[in-house]
């Protein structure tokens, strides 16, 4: 079966791909050992090299990658572009700070000597989707092939010609074949790639649905994953909030990648006394972004990635509606040109418990507004949700927000008086049915290795 990446702007197939036969998966995860088996004895310092020139690699090449994005996926060029910058920096910081991370520890014992010593496992299969295309494979590459694992790349259908430029860049930038590959193969197929022996761990981000179908695969061999999956993310409103600032932060984490991120706000819970406030301002910020063709310099908000996610999206909200919520803002397919896959931002207000705007994850521009009686129950809503990766707070009391970061939200990351983001430097995760394990940061870099104790 062929691969095809589609222009979500038209419908229109931009490229064919012939899948991965069973025997050139079988090749590839033969190279992958072959070229593991050396890879595991290079020093931190040649990993740290081919990082550091992949990061100069994804700055040379930044243009040509968001243009690529915007056609596979429709992500607007400069967004894209920012993508890239992130990707470079990932690379660079685990370049800079792997074998600080990694190094072993003495620990006091009754041994002559003992240590823990972290050592990679082998062959780590990466399954990625589509809405950070390099971000989200950067992001394994970086701390994987540092600690010494080698990678195969399982992208999502949607963007073959991301999943290829990655293999691209990191053989270019001198890692050596078989260290990172690309297996172009539908999910189906996920399967027999996990039940290979050679094949020690998995990492997917992606929905529930396929990390509950990986994981449940992968548990059956003893077969470690993380798990990186989606969210609901509570945005809670306060009283004393700073509205401009709370507004402005709320309208752009809900619109980022156009509403298709795991920690995109989108649940917005306001205190009574503000909401009428905050739904006016929040109305005029998430009406302002000029949308169109994601390939146009002067565009902010493209359509989504794919007409089939964009058609469920709107038979969510048309659902709310229909359970009684208020459309404020858009609720319908632009009037475009072509089989595309644009949806207009959209808010609902008056969201209640029973409506899927209240317990399922809207996957694009679509804001739910949640009123709360108080702080208390405002918290008591934010977690009532099976979902659990990022949550943030707006309030003036900084010393109030930090204790209820701290202490009251159920979620991975939670963030005061701005939106929850990934940083290279801290861990990245969640709780619930967001998943499990770390990326990123000290923690992330330690999920796929043997930690093994030595003594003496
Ligand atoms: P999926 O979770 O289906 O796809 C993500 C990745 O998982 C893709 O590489 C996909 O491959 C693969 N995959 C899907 N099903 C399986 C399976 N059973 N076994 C192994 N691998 C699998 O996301 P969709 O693209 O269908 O989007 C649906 C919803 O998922 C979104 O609306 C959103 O809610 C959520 N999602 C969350 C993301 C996040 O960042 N946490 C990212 C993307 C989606 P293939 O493309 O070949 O099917």
């Amino acid at each position: 079966m062929a691969i095809q990446s589609i222009n979500p702007v038209n419908g229109k197939i931009i490229k064919s791909y012939k899948e991965d036969t069973a025997g050139k998966c079988a090749q590839k995860i033969a190279l992958a050992e072959k070229a593991w088996l050396t890879w595991r004895r290079t020093s931190f310092e040649k990993r740290a090299q081919h990082l550091l020139k992949a990061a100069s690699l994804l700055r040379a090449r930044k243009e040509a990658l968001a243009k690529l994005m915007a056609l596979e996926m429709g992500k607007p060029l400069r967004d894209g572009a920012g993508e890239i910058e992130k990707c470079a920096r990932v690379c660079e910081y685990y370049a800079k700070n792997g074998a600080a991370l990694l190094k072993d520890e003495l620990v006091k014992t009754d041994a002559k000597k003992s240590f823990i010593t972290l050592q990679p496992i082998g062959i780590v299969l990466a399954v990625m989707p589509w809405n950070f295309p390099y971000w989200q494979s950067f992001r394994f590459i970086a701390p994987g092939l540092m600690a010494g694992n080698v990678g195969l790349l399982k992208h999502a259908s949607n963007v073959p010609g991301c999943a290829l430029s990655i293999e691209k860049i990191l053989l270019d930038a001198g890692f050596p074949k078989g260290v990172f590959q690309t297996l172009l193969i539908g999910s189906k197929r996920v399967p027999q790639v996990i039940e290979h022996p050679s094949v020690k761990a998995v990492t997917l981000t992606g929905s529930t649905e396929a990390g509950s179908r990986v994981a449940e695969r992968a548990g059956a061999l003893i077969k470690k994953t993380v798990l990186e999956l989606g969210g609901s993310d509570p945005y809670i409103v306060l009283e004393d909030a700073d509205l401009e600032l709370a507004t402005t932060i709320c309208a752009q984490s809900r619109l980022i990648n156009n509403g298709q991120s795991c920690i995109a706000a989108k649940r917005f819970i306001v205190v009574r006394k503000v909401e009428k406030e905050f739904v006016k301002l929040f109305k005029e910020k998430m009406s302002n972004k000029r949308l169109g063709d994601p390939i146009m310099p002067q565009t902010e908000l493209g359509p989504m990635s794919r007409a089939d996610l964009r058609d469920e999206l709107h038979r969510q909200v048309l659902k709310n509606i229909k359970d009684g919520a208020t459309c404020i803002l858009g609720g319908n397919i632009p009037d475009f040109k072509g089989n595309h896959a644009f949806y207009s931002p959209t808010i609902l207000t008056g969201v209640k418990k029973g409506m899927t705007g209240y317990s399922e994850e809207l996957f694009g521009p679509v804001a739910c507004v949640i009123t709360a009686r108080n702080e208390a129950h405002a918290i008591e809503i934010a977690n009532d949700t099976s979902f659990g990766l990022g949550a943030a707070v707006f309030t003036k009391d900084i010393l109030k927000g930090e204790r209820i970061a701290r202490e009251e939200l159920q979620a991975g990351a939670c963030f005061v008086n701005t939106f929850v983001k990934s940083d290279p430097r801290v861990p990245f995760g969640g709780v619930k049915q967001s998943g499990y394990g770390r990326e990123l940061g000290s923690y992330g870099i330690k999920e796929f290795v043997n930690i093994k104790t030595v003594w003496r």
